[in-house]
C-alpha cells in the first residue's frame, strides 16, 4: 500500500510505498517539545519507501545531537519525520501529517517516566466530534 502525507500549510508532501511499523506514542521530553503536545506518535519507515513529493526546499533540519536530527516545514512547523545516523536505512515519520489511510495501529506509549504530569493518558475522557460543548 502507499500513504500520502502532507504539512499543514500543504508545501510539504510525502509518499511512503511500504508499511509504517513500530509505531508509538512517544511521551518523550524531545518529542514533547518539539511538538507541543503530550506526546508524538511516530513509525518506523524504510528510506527507500519514503518520498518527499514536493516542497523539499522548504524542510528544515534540527539536531541537538549529532548524527540525530528532526525535519519540519519552514513555513507552517509541522513536524515531518525524524533520522538517526545510527539507522540510516530507516526514517521515523510523524503519523499526524499522513491524510490516507494507515492500515498499522500504534503499539505502545513510550517513555511515560518522561510524560506530562497533566497526561494521564486519556483515562476516563469523554469524547466529541467535534469542540467540546459550551464553547
Ligand atoms: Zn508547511
Ligand atoms: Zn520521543
Amino acid at each position: 500500500m502507499s500513504c500520502l502525507g502532507s504539512c499543514y500549510c500543504g508545501q510539504v508532501t510525502v509518499k511512503i510505498s511500504g508499511d509504517i511499523n513500530s509505531i508509538i506514542h512517544c511521551h518523550c521530553s524531545k518529542c514533547r517539545k518539539a511538538s507541543g503536545t503530550a506526546y508524538a506518535t511516530n513509525g518506523v519507515v524504510k528510506v527507500d519507501e519514503f518520498e518527499i513529493t514536493s516542497g523539499v526546499e522548504h524542510i528544515g533540519k534540527f539536531g541537538k545531537v549529532v548524527g540525530k536530527y528532526r525535519y519540519f516545514c519552514k513555513i507552517c512547523a509541522s513536524p515531518i519525520y525524524s533520522s538517526n545516523v545510527d539507522d540510516a536505512a530507516h526514517i521515523r515519520i510523524r503519523l499526524g501529517i499522513l491524510d490516507g489511510e494507515v492500515n498499522e495501529r500504534p503499539m505502545a506509549h513510550t517513555f511515560v517516566d518522561s510524560k506530562a504530569s497533566w497526561e494521564d493518558l486519556d483515562a476516563g475522557l469523554p469524547r466529541y466530534e467535534r469542540y467540546e460543548p459550551g464553547r
